[in-house]
């Protein structure tokens, strides 16, 4: 069969299924073998790999993915796409197509169940409307997983890699320094995708570190500590985490625990790194060593 990423076969193919595309489901599909060929080089995929492709579309990289992975399971929510990726990637009996949500789907019982635990490589060019939940949802359910290659916005991408005092530094800049090493890969403008989305794109890679670069007695709290902190950006650190439904700490301990940092009771979330929010995780922590 002809490739999908040939824009003529794409058309076909809509036209064929009289597919109509549905804004809402973020749907923008890749035209471009070239740029096709720089995520499935970044993602660095081999026999050896099992890949989780998020939002398959028509099939367009999974057709790339088959090819060169042991295994591939695609979870696509759109389910007028189901009978064309039926065709489309009809080759290949190494994928797996999900017809659903992937904010619902247990991707950790596939991982155990499909995979033998092994840990999975995420593949996808994301529905730019649920980037940061799916980034997100993945870390934090620690699914077992090596890297993460992704389309997402340009913007988006910025804001993953930014460092403390940056206007595109929040909680997503923390999560992934977190878990893993990003590196920008590729830039893609929207001549690259049908129908043009109107923002810029960029492929990321985010590597899955073995160990996170600092210890965090409780993640979970550290994380609520930092969507805390950067919910109302303008406000100081205190204000942030003693106004916050998730936590339970008054301003007076926060300011307590900031004094034994060193650092001014006045200070924003935005300036502080990793390290510091570790410590003041740690610091504030119920069964937590500095506590
Ligand atoms: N991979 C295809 C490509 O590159 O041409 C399509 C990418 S398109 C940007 C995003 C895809 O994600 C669409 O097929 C869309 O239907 C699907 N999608 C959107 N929301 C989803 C969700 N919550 N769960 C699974 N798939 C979703």
């Amino acid at each position: 069969m002809r490739k999908l990423s040939d824009p003529q076969v794409t058309i076909e193919t809509i036209k064929k299924y009289e597919f109509a595309f549905q804004k809402r489901f973020g749907q923008n599909f890749l035209i471009d073998e070239h740029v096709i060929n720089k995520i499935i080089a970044a993602a660095d995929i081999t026999r050896e790999d099992t890949v989780l492709e998020i939002g398959p579309g028509i099939g367009t990289m999974t057709q790339y993915l088959a090819e060169r992975a042991g295994r591939v399971f695609a979870v696509e929510i759109d389910k007028n796409l189901i009978p064309i990726l039926g065709e489309t990637l009809s080759e290949y009996d190494n994928v797996t197509i999900i017809n659903d949500d992937i904010l619902k789907v247990d991707i950790n019982r596939i991982v155990e169940e499909e995979n033998g635990g092994r840990p999975l490589k995420v593949v996808a060019n994301l529905p730019y409307y649920i980037t940061t939940p799916i980034i997100m949802g993945l870390f934090e359910q620690h699914v077992p997983l090596l890297s993460i290659t992704v389309m997402v916005q340009k913007e988006v991408a910025e804001r993953m890699q930014a460092g403390p005092g940056t206007k595109d530094y929040g909680a997503l800049s923390l999560a992934v320094a977190y878990y893993a090493k990003p590196y920008i890969a590729a830039n893609v403008p929207p001549n690259c995708f049908i129908p043009r989305p109107n923002v810029g794109s960029a492929v990321i890679r985010l590597t899955r570190y073995n160990e996170p670069p600092v210890q965090v007695c409780d993640d979970r709290l550290m994380f609520k500590l930092i969507r805390a902190s950067f919910s109302q950006r303008r406000k100081t650190l205190q204000n942030g985490i003693a106004n916050s439904g998730e936590l339970d700490f008054t301003k007076e301990d926060v300011r307590k625990a900031l004094a034994a940092m060193g650092l001014n009771e006045n200070i924003r979330g935005e300036n502080l790194g990793l390290e510091e929010f570790a410590r003041l995780s740690n610091m504030l922590g119920e069964n937590c060593p500095e506590k």
